[in-house]
């Protein structure tokens, strides 16, 4: 039994002086009961908590830790930087390199603007396609989540579903106004939207893969359907690949599905787990931005040499060991398969969306292609499972409504202990 007394204080001390105890919800382990742990250290595969708990672990800060905790090219790289000052507010010679980088691994982005989160990625991005359509609508689709920007908090997926606050308090009507929403997969709803706002819709956004419902997939139809929808509207068409750029392909999710955006949003995996985020895309979009152009976008930090190095080590990696994805592939084939054996053998028939180092296992035995039918999950059994799996020493996602993701360092031993903690979980939580 993995106690955790220490955890549980500080938890009691930490809502005293922070709203809900955490710095971002989902952390609150609100969806599936339970004290969450502090952490206090990972290497690896693994996370440690202050009570002196080891849990292999499938968040890796969700997603940036394609190469597990405290790997050492990322760790060096940082050591390396930090005597030279850790923030100058001017441009250096780290910026220009890891632009390059990322234009060499994902080709349709043309000029690239580092921030400093998701959340600022995406609220820069739909601000450019405005500015360079002269448009204010956009659309999204139920269930993805673009970080925590007033226009994207409508429908919006992870913690504000995992909260039951899809449509955020604060975002006021004008802004809601402005975003239109759609079922994601469905290429008809979305016509129905431009039909209906025909010459104002800037932008559509979307997950390519979404993993903020859990794991959803889209259809090539899907995707090719709102490239070809909007080159032939002048909408924007804005890939959010935070999570899954670089992640499922060295060229994210365009390069996996042969879907070319306008614009991309990046995040996490391009600091290597330092805060940043990065927006880009075609030259002539791009250089609407000041000072090149006149929408507005800036950051005190932006850039910052430390996560710069950080990042242009575990970009450099993934560029030069393309093998890293084929391994990911394999150990998270493994485990999927794995799970299916014990569900056969325990008679279950829960839905598992896999693609690449990404997964969700969906506790309802319809497919699950958006947010309504990622909904006829059973959250409640989803939170007993997450905690079984907490005791045999796995640290899950602690929300129904989120992707898992698999590392490098995940070793077949490890798959191992992870299936037959699986098969241990499943069990414990029928009847
Ligand atoms: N977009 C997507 C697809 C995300 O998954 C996230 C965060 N999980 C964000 C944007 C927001 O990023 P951040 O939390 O760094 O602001």
């Amino acid at each position: 039994m993995k106690t955790a007394p220490i955890s549980e204080e500080l938890f009691q001390r930490a809502k005293n002086f922070i709203p809900g105890g955490v710095n971002s919800p989902v952390r609150a382990f609100r969806a599936v009961g339970g004290n969450p742990r502090f952490i206090k250290s990972a290497k690896g595969a693994y996370l440690f908590d202050e009570d002196g708990n080891r849990y292999m672990e499938f968040i890796n800060s969700w997603g940036p830790m394609i190469l597990g905790h405290a790997a050492e090219i990322v760790q060096e790289a940082v050591m390396q930087a930090i005597p030279n000052s850790l923030s100058f507010g001017a441009p250096t010679r780290k910026e220009i390199e890891i632009a390059e980088l990322i234009i060499s691994m994902v080709p349709s982005i043309e000029k690239v603007r580092m921030v400093n989160s998701g959340t600022e990625a995406t609220m820069s991005a739909i601000r450019v396609a405005r500015g360079y359509t002269g448009r204010d609508k956009m659309i999204k689709f139920e269930g993805c989540y673009h970080g925590h920007g007033d226009s994207f908090l409508i429908a919006a997926g992870s913690g504000a579903i995992t909260l039951g606050v899809p449509d955020s308090p604060g975002v006021t009507k004008g802004v809601a106004n402005d975003t239109l929403t759609a079922p994601y997969n469905n290429l008809q709803a979305v016509q129905t939207l431009v039909d209906a706002n025909k010459d104002q819709v800037a932008a559509i956004i979307l997950e390519p893969v979404a993993g903020n419902m859990g794991l959803v997939l889209p259809t090539q139809e899907f995707l090719q359907g709102l490239r070809d929808l909007c080159t032939k509207e002048g909408i924007v068409l804005i890939f959010d690949e935070v999570m899954t750029g670089f992640r499922l392909a060295p060229g994210g999710a365009q390069e996996l599905f042969g879907v070319t955006p306008d614009m991309t949003t990046l995040g996490k995996i391009i600091g290597g787990g330092m805060p940043v985020g990065a927006y880009g895309g075609k030259k002539e979009i791009m250089d609407c931005v000041a000072p090149a152009g006149p929408v507005y976008q800036a950051g005190t930090l932006s850039g910052n040499p430390i996560a710069m190095s950080a990042g242009m080590a575990m970009l450099n990696y993934l560029k030069d060991n393309p093998q890293v994805y084929t391994q990911l592939n394999e150990t998270t084939e493994r485990m999927i398969s794995g799970m299916r054996n014990n569900m056969q053998q325990l008679g279950l028939n829960y839905t598992i969306n896999q693609v690449g180092s990404m997964f969700t296992i969906f506790f309802t035995d319809q497919p699950v292609y958006d947010f309504d039918s990622a909904k006829t999950s059973d959250t409640a059994l989803f939170g007993r499972y997450f905690n079984e799996m907490l005791q045999r020493g796995i640290y899950l996602a602690p929300s129904q409504y989120e992707s898992l993701f698999v590392s490098t360092v995940i070793t077949p031993e490890l798959v191992d202990e992870y299936i037959k903690a699986n098969f241990e979980a499943l069990k414990a939580i029928q009847g």
